[in-house]
């Protein structure tokens, strides 16, 4: 059964599980992951709002829109350019802002019906006993596979805001939670629906993003990273979220906070890379991908560079 409402009222009193652009659910039912009556958001254009005097970006607006769009593409730099490296052109035309913050996890064991997995109910956790490079390098709780959604990290370091029909204001922080959760990749529950994202005014800035990735395309990072900065000789705020390390897009509020007021320096760089490295921030590392410490220090020193090189050209 499918259901098609047409407005978020009449979808209020339905349920089934939720398809947007339908790209990473139609995987899980394939695998036997999904079951059941499904609704399908297509009709409800109120999703589909960009309301860029909030700003305000609908859970049903595309990747492509959103992404192509050159107000966004000029206020929200690295927001656009983290959506160019999305999956491929096909998948970015349908996949949604919604769909892409609430998909669930990638690993290989989560996915296997048969195999246990606290995310599917089981008591343990099948990666820990393998060991894989694509696992988190901190040991954040339960669960070693890295949150998936890319839109999760660019919207944590813009501090976004997630409306949902319960909730007026979830922060990303809420809808991920700590990474300690042995259950869900996120907190919306099955009864609520993502309506839109606000983000905060555009404000004057240098961004960037950058992933590495054992694939140049169509892949899901080892790891990705966004930087903002605003300042001029010297930094005034800094902006820090990294994908692909942990079980949820992390904050890195004390490399920030290092940064704020320092010039911009090669050295003060390097003094940053090394403190987004330093380990006493988890509990554990996890041994088959501590060498992503190394990637998580190369890339932030490089997106500094960037940074500031622009910041400097528009001084
Ligand atoms: C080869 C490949 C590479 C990829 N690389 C990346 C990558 O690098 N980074 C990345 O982030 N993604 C990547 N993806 C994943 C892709 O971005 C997602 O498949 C897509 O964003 C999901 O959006 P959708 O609208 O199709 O969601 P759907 O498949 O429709 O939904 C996904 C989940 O969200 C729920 N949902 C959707 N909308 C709502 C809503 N409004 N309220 C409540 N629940 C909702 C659904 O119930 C479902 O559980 C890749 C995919 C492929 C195939």
């Amino acid at each position: 059964m499918i259901y098609f409402p047409e407005t978020v009222d009449e979808l209020a009193r339905l349920s089934g599980e939720i398809r947007a652009g339908g790209t990473a659910l139609h995987d899980r039912r394939r695998l036997g992951l999904s079951h059941g009556p499904l609704i399908d958001l297509r009709n409800i254009v109120a999703l589909e709002n960009l309301n860029l005097s909030k700003p305000s970006i609908g859970a049903m607006v595309t990747l492509e829109h959103l992404g192509e769009h050159p107000w966004i593409q000029k206020n929200y730099a690295a927001l656009a350019e983290a959506i160019a490296h999305i999956a491929t052109p096909q998948i970015r035309r349908v996949a949604t802002v919604g769909g892409n913050l609430l998909q669930r996890n990638r690993c290989w064991y989560y996915r296997e019906k048969d195999l246990e997995c606290y995310k599917k109910g089981g008591d343990h956790c099948s990666a820990r006993r393998e060991g894989q490079v694509y696992d988190v390098c901190w040991d954040l709780g339960p669960c070693i596979t890295p949150h998936p959604s890319t839109l999760g990290v660019v919207f944590l370091a813009y501090d976004a805001v997630v409306q949902t029909l319960k909730s007026p204001g979830l922060s990303i922080e809420q809808l991920f939670g700590d990474g300690r959760s042995a259950s869900c990749d996120h907190y919306l529950p099955a009864s609520d629906i993502l309506c839109a994202v606000e983000l905060p005014p555009p404000v004057p800035e240098v961004s960037g993003y950058r992933r590495v990735s054992d694939r140049t395309f169509a892949a899901w990072p080892l790891i990705e990273m966004v930087v903002r900065l605003q300042g001029e000789q010297y930094i005034s705020h800094a902006h820090i979220a990294v994908g692909g390390i942990a079980s949820v897009p992390v904050r890195l509020a004390w490399v920030e906070d290092f940064l704020t007021g320092q010039p911009l320096e090669q050295m003060v760089f390097s003094r940053a890379a090394d403190l987004a490295a330093d380990p006493i921030v988890a509990t554990e590392l996890v041994a088959s991908s501590k060498y992503k410490l190394v990637l998580l220090k190369n890339c932030l020193q490089a997106l500094l560079q960037t940074c500031a090189h622009s910041l400097q050209r528009s001084c």
